[in-house]
């Protein structure tokens, strides 16, 4: 969630309905209100709406009755009125070949920006940027037909970032992507989402879904059902029967262990770093002698250690880190575009190309230490991940700095410590030392 969220509705509707010309009532008296910030994921079985609801958002359908409001204005279907809406609310389409209508990646990402009357420059920039956030740089000049699926949503979603939107809506973003793109898209919303985008998105992944909605909003047959919290959401039975859906491996665990011993229900876990912490914490019962300590987590946890990509000592640090490989007892990980970056162009090498942060967690929860790369503008949302945590389930976990994030005011609501990072905190070795900053 975005730090500086407000309680400010950016989109709202209020009793939509709207018809297909074959008579279908795809909306019922539709309303909503979505925050300014927040990370909204859209549920229901096929056929609910939910994509004729997101046409709404940004004029391309009308509705019968009711009105739709961004920004507390109601929506205007002038020209004028629709091409400045969507210069603020983009739209991914489900389905890439509805919307890629350019020979190449670059005339398909420019199309929107060019109707924006903005200078050939720009146009450039923000080409050249998007393509960067969903990994694509290497691809600008590629005939659109002689991309991949998972590349052509790509391109797609290059094009939204490109209108440099407030509201980004992806309908079924994660539908037909592997496993990786999944993580990835996933933390560029996050990352987005951090720079203050508002992001609405449906899917049938549930699980990806519970772990990465701050809200759930659920239609069925073209009406809303629920709107609120995706724990909440899941206690709420007789819905989730009717959805046929599986809840999410957290959810089941939870409930199965809370039926099984009478353990509270609450806090409900997320995923799997909060999940484990819950039943099994830190410092739990590692005092025993029975030989197996040794399996047990370590009572004083691991350190995430965090090296900022952009750090100019970045290659000497590597170069140190990969030199001592074999003494050193860490695990590693990319998180954020730029890291993932140097990740595609071979400058790190980690366990970890996505989902680092939770790999962190865990590791860090049995007492491994884990090597972080990422940079200094996502810090703040590293802590506020490390403090949701916290908050959820008491997962505490020590954060060491290069010397340079450390720097950073936006570092302040991580937690951290005072140590600077040498390669004796890192490698246990009493020996080695790095001066300077970055000394990682
Ligand atoms: P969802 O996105 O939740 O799968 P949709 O918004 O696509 O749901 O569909 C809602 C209803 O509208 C369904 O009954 C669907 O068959 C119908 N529908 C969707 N698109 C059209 C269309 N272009 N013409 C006629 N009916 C449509």
């Amino acid at each position: 969630m975005c730090d500086l969220m407000t309680d400010q509705s950016i989109l709202r509707t209020r009793d939509l309905r709207f018809s297909y010309p074959n008579g279908v009532d795809a909306l019922k008296k539709v309303t909503i209100d979505v925050q300014k910030g927040r990370k909204i994921v859209f549920l229901g079985p096929n056929g609910a709406g939910k994509s004729t609801l997101f046409l709404h958002f940004n004029g391309i359908l009308r509705p019968k009755s009711g009105e739709v409001l961004f920004d507390g204005q109601p929506l205007r279907y002038d020209q004028r009125s629709l091409a400045s809406l969507r210069e603020k609310v983009a739209m991914v389409l489900q389905n890439p070949d509805d919307q890629i209508f350019s020979t190449t990646v670059e005339e398909d990402v420019a199309f929107g920006p060019m109707n924006l009357d903005l200078e050939r420059k720009e146009v450039d920039r923000r080409i050249e940027e998007s393509l960067y956030l969903v990994g694509m740089e290497d691809l600008r000049q590629r005939p659109t037909q002689q991309l991949s699926f998972g590349q052509r949503k790509r391109v797609c979603l290059a094009g939204a970032l490109a209108m440099k939107p407030k509201v980004l809506i992806m309908d079924e973003p994660t539908a037909g992507l592997d496993s990786e793109m999944v993580h990835e898209l996933i933390e560029l919303s996050d990352e987005l989402n951090h720079r203050g985008m508002t992001i609405i998105m449906s899917t049938h992944d549930i699980e990806t879904a519970y772990e990465w909605a701050d809200e759930a909003m659920v239609m069925i047959k073209g009406e809303m059902q629920f709107s609120g919290l995706p724990e909440e959401l899941f206690t709420k039975h007789e819905l989730i029967d009717r959805l046929r859906i599986v809840p999410p491996f957290p959810v089941r665990f939870n409930q199965h262990i809370h039926e099984r011993t009478g353990r509270a229900e609450e806090p409900y876990p997320r995923n799997l770093a909060e999940l484990t912490h819950k039943f099994f914490p830190q410092n739990g019962g590692n005092n025993g002698n029975d030989g197996a300590a040794h399996l047990r987590p370590d009572p004083s946890g691991g350190t995430l250690f965090i090296v900022d990509v952009e750090d100019p000592g970045l290659q000497r640090q590597v170069e140190m880190i990969s030199g001592r490989s074999s003494e050193m007892h860490y695990r590693s990980g990319a998180y954020g575009a730029k890291a993932r970056r140097l990740v595609r162009e071979g400058k790190i090498d980690v366990h970890y190309p996505f989902h680092a942060l939770e790999n962190a967690l865990l590791q860090a929860s049995v007492g491994n230490d884990f090597l972080l790369y990422t940079d200094t503008s996502l810090l703040p949302l590293v802590g506020s991940e490390l403090a949701k945590v916290e908050r959820r389930v008491g997962l505490r976990t020590r954060v060491v700095f290069s010397a340079h994030a450390q720097g950073q005011p936006q570092a302040a609501d991580v937690h951290r410590t005072n140590e600077r990072v040498t390669p004796s905190a890192l490698t246990g070795s009493p020996t080695g030392q790095v001066e300077g900053r970055g000394g990682v």
